[in-house]
């Protein structure tokens, strides 16, 4: 079968590689979508790091159950979140993988995984339907993150990114506004529109300094900032105005996978519109990786198509 192989930065292959086959707990899926995942965009660019699995985004088909398992069979449509789906097919174990109505749309349950780290994250730092929000950037993580606030049925939602593409997408969304912070002062911004005091929570959701230093300018006294970005680089941050404002700092980078299935399953949201292309398997590092790295401005999720 047909497998992206990484091997290091901006080096990935797609060979020839011997079927998995399910062992004992794990199901083996035909994978349908993959969706690349802004950490593994960051793994393509500058190496592998801990906790992230390179190919976590899968739904597909289960086509052979290990022995002990139960609950799922052959023909069922899953999502998985475990590494290795850029892939015809993978094995995961069960307690890695969710079975999705059948259904339910592929592009649709591509986007299961994502979201639930969106649902996490806000659930993680304890987000309230009156809270006032701002979300820097919006990207993958930002937008999927507008969509879950939305659904949270919270009404004020600032957000920011540099891609006036991103942000027409964000304002159709429910973005109560949103900000290009090339030619905006943040900060200045959002104080101006919360009365001076900032919002109640931040999300961070690029992963770079400016964008960090904006979420903590922004939020008001005890407020509450969120960091979902990926970092590269250190970001040097003042910190007398977290220690004066008692401000809350929170990292999160896990998913609640059932609350997302239960989003997808019953509620009037489209987070697949956060998909703009889908790409073959083959041409997985010019019609994904390189794509994603080159054109921001009119790429936001692509998937990958075995
Ligand atoms: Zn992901």
């Amino acid at each position: 079968m047909k497998k992206a192989v990484y091997y290091g930065i901006r080096d990935v292959r797609v060979e020839d590689v011997e079927e998995p086959k399910a062992g004992k707990g794990e199901i083996k899926v035909k994978v349908k979508y993959c969706g690349i995942c802004g950490s593994d965009l960051h793994e393509y660019l500058h190496g592998l790091f801990p906790e992230s699995p390179f190919g976590h985004e899968v739904c597909g088909e289960v086509v052979e159950t290990g022995p002990g398992v139960e609950g799922f069979k052959t023909g069922d449509h899953v999502a998985t979140f475990i590494k290795d789906g850029y892939a015809e097919y993978l094995t995961a174990p069960i307690d890695k993988a969710l079975k999705l109505p059948m259904d339910m749309d592929w592009k649709r349950a591509a986007v299961l995984e994502p979201l639930a780290g969106s649902i996490y994250a806000l659930e993680r730092g304890r987000v309230q339907p009156s809270d006032t929000v701002f979300i820097a950037g919006a990207g993958p993580v930002g937008l999927l993150i507008l969509i879950a606030l939305k659904t949270l049925g919270v009404e004020t939602v600032y957000i920011t990114d540099l891609s006036a593409k991103r942000r027409a997408l964000a304002e159709k969304l429910g973005a109560t506004a949103s900000f290009d912070p090339a030619s905006t002062k943040i900060p200045v911004k959002i104080r101006e529109l919360t009365q001076g005091e900032g919002v109640d929570v931040t999300i961070e959701a690029v992963g770079i300094e400016a964008t960090l230093k904006d979420c903590l300018a922004s939020t008001k006294y005890r407020g509450t900032v969120i960091v979902q970005g990926i970092f590269t680089e250190r970001a040097l941050i003042h910190m007398l105005g977290f220690v004066t404002r008692e401000m809350t700092m929170i990292g999160a980078n896990h998913i609640n996978a059932e609350r997302s299935l239960e989003w997808l399953t019953n509620k009037d949201i489209a987070p697949e519109s956060i998909v703009t292309s889908i790409t073959p398997l083959e041409n997985i590092v010019e019609g994904g990786f390189e794509m994603l790295a080159n054109h921001k401005d009119e790429e936001i999720k692509i998937l990958v198509e075995p």
